[in-house]
């Protein structure tokens, strides 16, 4: 939806005009709308029911009810009375149905031609959602809006270009025709992908054919090549989320030389064999010995290093680093920093494939401290207090809830559920995320990511989140930086099968560690759990001794190819912090060089 697009509507609330007026200046926009978000909030409500009052999934809730004739405020109270709280299950029989080909109007008016899949990567299944044009709108406004506020601190040049790390899954067909893929898949493939650049003035330097390749170790070498030959022009270094810099810089570290003599000769290695990639790439790319020769001499030096300072040095006119790392990708700010050296780290903005949520308003926050200002004209939102469940024998639900509230009532301080209702068809929808209102941005909440909401690590009694369990494995990590070692990735498994079951947990890590040394990390990290539940069951040995399993280098890479083979994106890839899955599993056991008890509670 285009900014402003609220009071369009001829609400007469001005909105919408002043954002005409005012067209390159969005933060005036978002500031209006934020400072009157609760009648914003309740608008967006209006329009998306106006829109979509007759479909069928609306009709078996609403009846008879003519909510044409209400007034926003009605219908709001109408709406969260009639309609209930619903779960991706709840919708899925009905997205289903479009993916077959029901051209009916079940959840929108609009027909819905194109579904995203959330990437699966933290619930472990894949997911099909709606995506409109109205998808597509939202992120180029949010991406506008963003490059909008992290100009104000980090100004960049017009013209300039973006090593942008990002990658398409493939698109297919399902049953009924429609095309399938990531939301980012769509959005890269997208008019607005191509209007982003020309609003925000900044260009990627890979074509589509590198984007769209798909086969991530190719596109990201020639994202690579082609970063380094606009090396001078490249304002900023990008990807969706941090993960892919991360791992991209790590290939870095093996692929430079060939990358050299590519850029020397004006060629391209024979790694890549995709056709219309090599096509693409070689109509860009000419011959810059000078340039490789310099590429050269500083990874010489960078690799005594330990490539510390890459990007600045690679990229010397370089501002910053964007990307989401926030959330499960706070494991790889450690890294990004070391690659980043004093370049500043700019975290990214927050939403999912169901909508965007909130803008990142404080770049120069480290990531550690960012929070989002959520969007009041992007979705309705609604909030669901929920409250840690202290001394509760009930592993079935993890938290205690109350009421939802709408965007208007929330409080600082307090935890809550995001539910989302949007202009893609999805009602009262609960995304998982569990958020905290960290202050106000005007009247709008400025949100702190903390987790997904479902569990992760639960045998018994205890109950621990992804949060939890990222808390505890920094912990047990710090031990590792005292002997120059570090922490690459990290899973975790509920092991039931033995008795009493225990948290394993699996590290991937870098540099030699004596066996000393990890024994007291998982010690530290078995004690480091502060979820009564699990200290109580670990005092009575209902729940085992933590093991940590340190797997081999490469297994999480591994792990990555299992997704990628299975239709995931690279763009939203997250490794999963927990996972049940065989054939996870079977990799990580496979690849498991050590492991170790814990003693703590002895
Ligand atoms: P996807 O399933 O690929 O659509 O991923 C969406 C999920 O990624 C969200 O529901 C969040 O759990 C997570 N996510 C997205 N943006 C952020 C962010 N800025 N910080 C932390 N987590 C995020």
């Amino acid at each position: 939806m285009e900014p402003g697009a609220v009071s369009n509507k001829s609400n007469g609330n001005g909105i919408g005009n002043h954002r005409q007026e005012c067209e390159f200046d969005i933060i005036s926009w978002f500031d209006e709308v934020s400072e009157n978000a609760g009648f914003v909030q309740r608008e967006t409500l209006r329009r998306i029911l106006e829109e979509n009052y007759d479909v069928e999934y609306l009709k078996k809730w609403f009846g008879d009810n003519k909510i044409q004739e209400m007034d926003a405020c009605a219908l709001e109270s109408l709406f969260t009375s009639l309609v209930p709280l619903a779960s991706h299950a709840d919708l899925d029989p009905y997205i289903k149905r479009i993916a077959d080909g029901d051209t009916a109007p079940v959840l929108t008016k609009q027909p819905i031609t194109t579904l995203s899949l959330s990437s699966g990567t933290t619930e472990g299944r894949q997911k099909y959602v709606p995506f409109t044009s109205y998808s597509s709108q939202t992120t180029l406004d949010i991406f506008r809006l963003a490059a909008a506020y992290r100009s104000r601190v980090y100004p960049i040049r017009e013209g300039g270009r973006i090593l942008e790390l990002i990658y398409s899954s493939k698109q297919f067909k399902t049953k009924g025709g429609l095309t399938a893929a990531t939301a980012t898949t769509h959005y890269y493939a997208s008019e607005e992908f191509k209007i982003k650049q020309e609003k925000t003035k900044s260009f990627t330097c890979s074509p589509e054919e590198v984007i769209s390749g798909g086969d991530y170790k190719q596109s990201t070498y020639c994202h690579l090549l082609l970063g380094l030959f606009f090396s001078e022009e490249v304002e900023f270094i990008t990807s969706t989320f941090a993960y892919s810099v991360v791992q991209a810089f790590t290939e870095f570290e093996d692929l430079w030389k060939d990358i050299c003599d590519d850029i020397r000769e004006g060629k391209l290695s024979s790694r890549i064999t995709l056709p219309k990639m090599r096509k693409a790439v070689l109509e860009i790319i000419s011959p810059k010995p000078y340039l490789a020769s310099q590429i050269e001499g500083h990874c010489y030096k960078l690799q005594s290093l330990d490539w510390f300072g890459l990007i600045p040095n690679l990229w010397p006119n370089a501002k910053y680093v964007y990307s989401i790392m926030t959330g499960s990708m706070q494991l790889y700010l450690k890294k990004l920093r070391h690659y980043a050296g004093d370049l500043p780290l700019v975290s990214a903005d927050y939403g999912s494939t169901e909508s965007w949520i909130g803008v990142n308003v404080d770049p120069f926050l480290p990531p550690e401290n960012v929070t989002f200002a959520a969007i009041p004209t992007f979705c309705y939102f609604e909030f669901i207090p929920i409250y840690r469940q202290k001394d509760s024998c009930q592993a079935i639900d993890d938290f205690i809830e109350d009421e939802p509230v709408p965007l208007s009532q929330v409080k600082v301080g307090q935890e809550y559920e995001i539910v989302l209702t949007t202009f893609t068809g999805l009602y009262r929808y609960r995304l998982g995320d569990v958020v905290e209102v960290a202050g106000f941005h005007k009247r709008t909440p400025k949100l702190n990511f903390i987790c997904r909401r479902k569990l992760i690590l639960s045998i018994n009694i205890d109950k621990n989140t992804e949060k939890d369990l990222q808390l505890v494995v920094e912990k047990g990590s710090q031990l590792l930086s005292k002997v120059g070692a570090e922490l690459l990735d990290f899973t975790s498994h509920a092991n039931v099968v033995s008795q009493p079951g225990h948290y394993i947990i699996y590290w991937e890590i870098k540099g030699e560690v004596e066996e000393r040394v990890l024994q007291e990390c998982c010690c530290e990290m078995d004690a480091s759990f502060v979820d009564h539940g699990y200290v109580v069951s670990r005092r009575t040995n209902s729940i085992g001794p933590l093991e940590l399993c340190i797997v081999k280098r490469g297994t999480f890479k591994k792990i990555l190819d299992h997704f990628i083979g299975n239709g995931a994106a690279l763009s939203q890839f997250k490794t999963p912090r927990c996972t049940s899955n065989q054939v996870l599993l079977r990799i990580l056991n496979d690849w498991k060089i050590k492991s170790f008890h814990s003693t703590a509670y002895r």
